[in-house]
């Protein structure tokens, strides 16, 4: 498997991961590690990534779903309902404004 760092980087006032290279979709991106800098994936409502459950490995990776080109910033779209809604500042032209509210 391709390797592949993240790295955050300020960004609309936080953190963000952003890619060393570009990606096609398919493309695995790299594992999900809690302790690493992956949980700073920011939600998108157009997002260009996806969360992807490897049965073999027991471990979550993140999977282009689009063309990301090296720069850009790596999104998923939250799956998860957020017990207090967040605002959500993707700025896609479907953005419910909120994170995590169906
Ligand atoms: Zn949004």
């Amino acid at each position: 498997m391709k390797t592949v760092r993240f790295w955050p980087t300020p960004d609309r006032g936080g953190l963000g991961l952003f890619a060393n290279q570009s990606f096609l979709p398919g493309e695995t991106l790299g594992y999900y590690e809690a302790d690493s800098n992956s949980v700073y994936v920011n939600n998108s409502h157009d997002p260009n990534a996806e969360m992807v459950f490897d049965r073999e490995q027991h471990l979550w990776y993140l999977r282009a779903i689009k063309v990301i080109k090296r720069g850009k910033e790596i999104t998923i779209q939250y799956q998860h309902p957020a017990p207090i809604p967040e605002r959500c500042l993707c700025k896609a032209k479907n953005c419910s404004g909120w994170i995590g509210v169906k």
